[in-house]
């Protein structure tokens, strides 16, 4: 079968691509390795996505905007695509996934998102799962009444940090400068937080211990003077690595590895379209990736009135 329209990822962009898509009555696939909802999965509240003024869970939202895609004909693929080829006028898109088989779609959207990026220092891998995580909302009650540490300076840390110091004992937030990235609202509540300790203008140097987590070696960048606190866990936030390796090699991408796209999400490859996370652009919110995925959605939709032109 060859689809109309391939959705690859399914988070607030991908689900709402597909919904814009199938309410226009075009064949649609959303193709998705994991549990649909994207990073919102491993976001513990969302104060910041209009309808919801007392805020709302992560899972919680994942779950209505599933109940609100579910009721169309959506094709829900579970596969992983590893490597993406361009169609030729009047051919489709292939499409590989890792398990050998090929999906063959007129217009594909990219909405796979991005992962947290490694901080790459010692002992970061050793004590993956022991003590060093990824995702606060996941791990967090593991360190009840303990004392953990907090690395990076953007809304992830800031937000997260706010979250497990209602849980942890302790909160150390190491930043590597001195000025937050992340949002005024976020500083002001982590800096009249009583149990978040600011450890900024500091590198972390070492993660170390016996057999799980013990400690976080850190530098201070302005005296060179080192200091070792003593933390059950490390919960890194340094920031996003887009996956967008899947992508045909005629799509642009930025420096980082983010898709360039024009305003309506077309990439350079004809037929391509990409929304969510993995775009080079500023803002990277639930409310930008719902919006991109509309745009997206409605570009590929012009697209395909050519194709069956
Ligand atoms: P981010 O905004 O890119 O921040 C990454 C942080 O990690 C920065 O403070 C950066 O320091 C630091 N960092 C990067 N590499 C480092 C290294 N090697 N060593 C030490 N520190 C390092 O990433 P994010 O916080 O994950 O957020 C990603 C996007 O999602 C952003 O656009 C963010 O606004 C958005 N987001 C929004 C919300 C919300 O609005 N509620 C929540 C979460 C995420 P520097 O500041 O020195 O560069």
């Amino acid at each position: 079968m060859i689809y109309d329209a391939a959705v690859i990822g399914a988070g607030p962009a991908g689900i709402t691509a597909a919904l814009y898509l199938v309410r226009s009555g075009v064949s649609t696939a959303l193709v998705e390795d994991g549990a649909a909802g994207g990073q919102i999965l491993s976001t513990a509240e969302i104060e910041n996505y209009p309808g919801f003024p007392k805020g709302i869970k992560g899972w919680e939202l994942a779950d209505l905007f599933e109940a609100h895609l579910s009721p169309y004909p959506v094709e829900r693929i579970r596969a992983r695509i590893a490597r993406a080829e361009a169609g030729a006028p009047g051919k489709p898109a292939l499409l590989h996934a890792d398990d050998g088989s090929v999906l063959q779609a007129k217009a594909v959207i990219a909405c796979t998102g991005a992962r947290h990026r490694e901080l790459g220092v010692p002992g970061e891998r050793e004590f993956a799962g022991r003590g060093v995580s990824y995702c606060a909302v996941c791990d967090g009650n593991f360190y009840r009444g303990m004392d953990v540490a907090v690395v990076g300076g953007g809304n992830s840390a800031l937000e997260e940090s706010l979250y497990l110091a209602r849980i942890v004992r302790k909160v150390y937030l190491i930043h590597r400068r001195e000025a937050f990235r992340g949002d005024r609202i976020y500083q002001d509540k982590v800096r009249s937080t009583e149990n978040i300790e600011l450890v900024t203008s500091c590198v972390v140097e070492k993660i170390a211990g016996q057999s799980a987590v013990e400690t976080v070696a850190v530098r201070d960048v302005r005296t060179g003077g080192g200091r070792t606190i003593p933390v059950s866990g490390v919960f890194l936030y340094v920031g996003m690595q887009p996956s967008s390796g899947w992508l045909p090699a005629d799509a642009v991408l930025d420096a980082g590895g983010f898709v360039q796209t024009d305003a309506e999400m077309r990439t350079d490859v004809p037929g391509f379209f990409a929304a969510g996370d993995i775009r080079a652009k500023h803002c990277r919110q639930v409310s930008s990736a719902v919006g991109d995925g509309a745009a997206a959605a409605t570009s590929a939709l012009s697209y395909l009135e050519q194709w069956h032109a």
